[in-house]
């Protein structure tokens, strides 16, 4: 069984980010980029699964900059087989991801595609969605265990009352939440080993997939900054504060 695992190339989660000058964007010069940390579990997942002799190829893909080169070379250390890179410099929404990822899963023919939940740099919690639309494929969204059985996968997901089980018939969609597992780190010897490993790169010419934004960002702002809090003694003066100054009771 071949097992696409999609990884994007995002500001590392320990990055505190600005938003430029003139609110057009957030600025990423000099930012230290890694991979969203979704599509670690993704990956790990995936290679747990190889590992298993549940899957046979775990083959990581990336849509973006020349850069996500390095991503996908992360992606191998930790144990994808191979990799391909869609390159494109331009700005790729979800929507233009997930018609670029469709068009790859055409190509590779996998029986399980595992994406994160979301991307922490726009937090847009819809390519996953979309791609399985595009496919027609059955999707388990923001998964916290995934096994396979026979021709099916068997998914769990954290709901609001509780945990919710589903089936799905292969070909399907997966999204990782974070409870599906903890990634392993990489190792020296197993990023050596990953630099021999298959890269391949195409563009969304090759794909025939039109990648222009659907969306305009119309600005982008800091979030308003906070008043410090305070700390009271005890609870009826909390209670008194929140009368006379909050004004919320
Ligand atoms: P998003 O919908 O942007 O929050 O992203 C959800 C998931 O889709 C990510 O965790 C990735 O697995 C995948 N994804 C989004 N953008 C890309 C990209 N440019 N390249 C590869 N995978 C992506």
């Amino acid at each position: 069984m071949k097992v696409l695992v999609a990884v994007k190339r995002v500001v590392d989660h320990n990055v505190k980010v600005r938003v430029k000058g003139d609110g057009s964007g957030v600025d990423l010069a000099n930012t230290k980029m890694s991979m969203n940390p979704f599509d670690e579990i993704a990956v790990e997942q995936a290679v747990r699964m190889k590992e298993a002799g549940v899957a046979s190829e775990v083959v990581a893909v990336s849509c973006g900059p020349m850069a996500s080169q390095e991503t996908l070379r992360t992606a191998m250390a930790l144990g994808a087989d191979r990799a391909i890179l869609v390159h494109s410099d331009a700005e790729l929404q979800p929507l233009a991801v997930a018609k670029l990822l469709k068009a790859l899963a055409e190509m590779e023919q996998p029986s399980l595609i595992i994406t994160g939940k979301q991307a922490i740099d726009d937090d847009c919690n819809q390519t996953g969605q979309m791609l399985a639309a595009l496919l027609d494929w059955p999707q388990a969204t923001f998964a916290s265990t995934l096994e396979i059985d026979g021709a099916h996968a068997r998914v769990s997901r954290e709901i609001d009352g509780g945990l919710e089980t589903l089936r799905l018939e292969l070909p399907a969609l997966v999204t990782t939440d974070l409870r599906l597992n903890e990634p392993r780190y990489t190792t020296l010897p197993n990023i050596m080993k990953a630099k021999k490993r298959p890269l391949d790169i195409v563009t969304p010419a090759d794909l025939s997939v039109d990648v222009a934004p659907r969306l305009t960002v119309l600005s982008m702002a800091e979030p308003a900054s906070r008043n410090a809090g305070v700390v009271v003694p005890d609870v009826a003066t909390l209670l008194a504060r929140l009368r006379q100054e909050a004004k919320v009771l």
